[in-house]
């Protein structure tokens, strides 16, 4: 990290994609990069704050997470590890962040979900559509992990149940968790909670562990990057797959026409 803040050439490619910056939000990449390698090269017994005041608590939150600056820049630096790791050092240490974060905090924690809806009614959705529960004595396929938003979001819903429908007229075999699913975390990890994410990643870890899964389909894009790529760090050696991905085959094998 500290390399890449000596690498920047200010060309300026990731402040023309990013979001924040696009929409006048006090986030400009480039600028972010040139503060803190000024900062770096700074005297070590600096007494100016990192948090605060050489890097804006604004700015910090005003990332989106999505990435667009590193898939622009021509020498590859990495930003959203180093602004997760800003926003740990916020609200693990600072204890400072938008009040907006106490109560989804606060859900995540007790009903793993960030609105705060019961968790004992994250299958409720599936109710009509008799959704089989994941039976570990006689496994399906796939696990279909559907997210917090397509358990309760009423838009988000109806995507779960379009997906439900085409998994099933393509013929694919598949359950959900019900009740035991939880939030991969990813919203707390984004807003730099980190000890709550180990807990909601711990604790499905640990469920699909004990209920030997191996494959899981998910449609949420969120899910499907924790699950495959962040996952690992708590054991899970799970094939995940989009359902995108899994349509587009099915399109190629003729199941889905
Ligand atoms: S795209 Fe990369 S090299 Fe160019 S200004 Fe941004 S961080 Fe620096
Ligand atoms: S990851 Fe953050 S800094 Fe990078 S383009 Fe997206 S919003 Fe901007």
């Amino acid at each position: 990290q500290m390399l890449d803040l000596h690498t920047c050439t200010q060309c300026g490619r990731c402040d023309r994609v990013c979001p924040a910056w696009k929409t006048d939000k006090p986030l400009s990449p480039q600028q972010l990069t040139v503060d803190l390698r000024d900062r770096l090269n700074s005297p070590p017994d600096s007494d100016i704050p990192l948090l605060g005041e050489t890097i804006e608590d604004e700015t910090i939150w005003s990332c989106t997470t999505c990435g667009a600056c590193e898939s622009a820049c021509p020498v590859m630096i990495e930003y959203v590890d180093k602004i997760i790791g800003l926003r740990q050092g916020l609200v693990l240490t600072e204890d400072r962040y938008p009040k907006e974060f106490i109560s989804a905090f606060k859900s995540l924690e007790t009903q793993s979900n960030p609105w705060g809806f019961p968790n004992a009614s994250r299958s409720n959705w599936a109710k009509d559509l008799g959704v089989p529960i994941w039976d570990k004595t006689q496994p399906t396929e796939y696990l279909y992990f559907v997210g917090c938003n397509g358990s309760f979001d009423t838009r988000g819903k109806k995507i779960t149940e379009a997906v439900v429908k085409t998994l099933r007229d393509a013929g694919v075999d598949f359950s959900i968790l019900g009740n035991d699913e939880g939030c991969t975390g990813d919203p707390a990890r984004r807003a730099g909670n980190e000890y709550l994410y180990d807990m909601l990643a711990s604790k499905n870890a640990q469920t699909f562990k004990e209920k030997g899964v191996r494959k899981v389909v998910t449609h949420c894009p969120h899910c499907f990057n924790s699950l495959k790529n962040e996952y690992p760090e708590f054991g899970s050696q799970l094939e995940v797959i989009h359902h995108s991905e899994l349509l587009q085959k099915l399109i190629q094998d003729g199941k889905v026409i």
